[in-house]
């Protein structure tokens, strides 16, 4: 055992989905104005900081975290306003719920289906589990391509369908009625991703209990939590009951239980910084929409897409001009010569698009 290298030991032993995977890359981002993660710029106010680092000071942070995070839940449940009978399951973010709901409806064979271009977690969550992935192209506006979407389901059957609500990367929310249709035509269980919810003018957690195949997925990521990691499932207990048995007892620790409670009777205050980027995205939409040689596509997230004539010699331009945003040219056909900017704070704002600016004059 001894002469064999540690890497060809590694390429023996592990599966393949494994060893085709590329690790997901993020990029080194200090001294950056950062407008690449769809984080929330804002922390909260310094009272309120103040308060959450008294309760951390005092928190059992010896004893295992409470597993059911019961008083957590039930912020949740106030502040998302569950419909009647529905319940929570908390993951730590919404990636992992992502991994539980592959793991728990892989039978050999089944088929996880999203559309394209879509969050990339969920294809990647497909490779790590051996699911089999189903990428259904959207229309060229990136609105659903309905008929294809129905046909690919009813070919595939796929066990686990994901449908971000509005998507990521593309900002647009799908028309809800093409979304029930797909839903409705399922045979297997759809989760809606509404991970920007809060920057969005619809939800289906209102719908929950019109659909037994419907669960909704949350995340507090956006809305400024991206540091604590905290996502959740909505539903009902027949679904919830039975992925509980896969989720690790302490998947959500202490800290994250006890910072998300204090933040979140807070909400109005999260809701409030979400209002000023809802007005800031309009402002940056404008100011995009003015500049020649960009077109940016409406967004009901914390970003905008936009396009240009090279993605590249842009991204790097604003690099070189200490500004971040993610090139998303080569990721998917569709979104050749695509960036995405996070909305940020307005002094940011204004320097991403001076520095756009700039950018594309030099490179005229
Ligand atoms: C950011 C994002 C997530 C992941 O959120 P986490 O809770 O931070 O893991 C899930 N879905 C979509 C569509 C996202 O954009």
């Amino acid at each position: 055992m001894s002469s064999i290298s540690a890497s060809s030991l590694a390429a023996a032993l592990l599966r393949q989905e494994v060893l085709d995977l590329h690790a997901y890359h993020v990029p080194e981002s200090s001294g950056y104005i950062k407008l690449d993660a769809m984080e929330n710029p804002y922390l909260v106010p310094t009272a309120l900081r103040g308060e959450i680092a008294e309760a951390v000071a005092a928190a059992a942070i010896n004893r295992y975290p409470d597993p059911g995070a019961v008083s957590l839940k039930e912020k949740i449940r106030g502040v998302t306003g569950l419909p009647q009978g529905m319940e929570v399951l908390l993951g730590n973010g919404s990636d992992e719920l992502i991994q539980m709901l592959a793991m728990a409806l892989n039978k050999p064979g089944a088929v996880l289906l999203s559309v394209e271009p879509s969050f990339v977690m969920y294809k990647m969550i497909a490779a790590f589990t051996g699911m089999r992935y189903v990428g259904v192209p959207l229309a060229t506006d990136f609105s659903l391509d309905l008929a294809a979407t129905l046909a690919a389901i009813k070919r595939e059957r796929p066990a686990l369908t994901f449908l971000a609500y509005p998507n990521n990367p593309t900002g647009n929310l799908f028309s809800a009625d093409a979304m029930a249709q797909i839903i409705q035509s399922s045979p297997g269980l759809v989760v809606v991703d509404e991970a920007y919810y809060a920057f969005a003018s619809d939800s289906f957690i209102p719908h929950l209990a019109r659909y037994p195949n419907l669960l909704v997925m949350r995340t507090f990521s956006k809305l400024g939590m991206a540091g604590l990691r905290l996502g959740f499932l909505a539903g009902s207990a027949a679904w919830l009951g039975q992925l509980e048995k896969l989720r690790l007892p302490y998947n959500v620790g202490v800290l994250p239980q006890l910072v998300a409670e204090k933040l979140l009777s807070h909400h109005d205050v999260l809701l409030q910084q979400a209002e000023q980027i809802k007005r800031d995205r309009a402002k940056l939409y404008r100011q995009l929409s003015e500049i020649a040689g960009v077109k940016v596509y409406a967004s009901e997230a914390n970003f905008l897409l936009f396009r240009v004539a090279d993605a590249t010699e842009i991204f790097n331009g604003l690099k070189q001009r200490g500004v971040l945003i993610k090139n998303l040219n080569g990721g998917h056909p569709m979104l050749k010569d695509c960036l995405r900017v996070t909305v940020g704070k307005p002094d940011e704002n204004m320097r991403f698009i001076a520095a756009l600016q700039e950018t594309i004059i030099q490179s005229a």
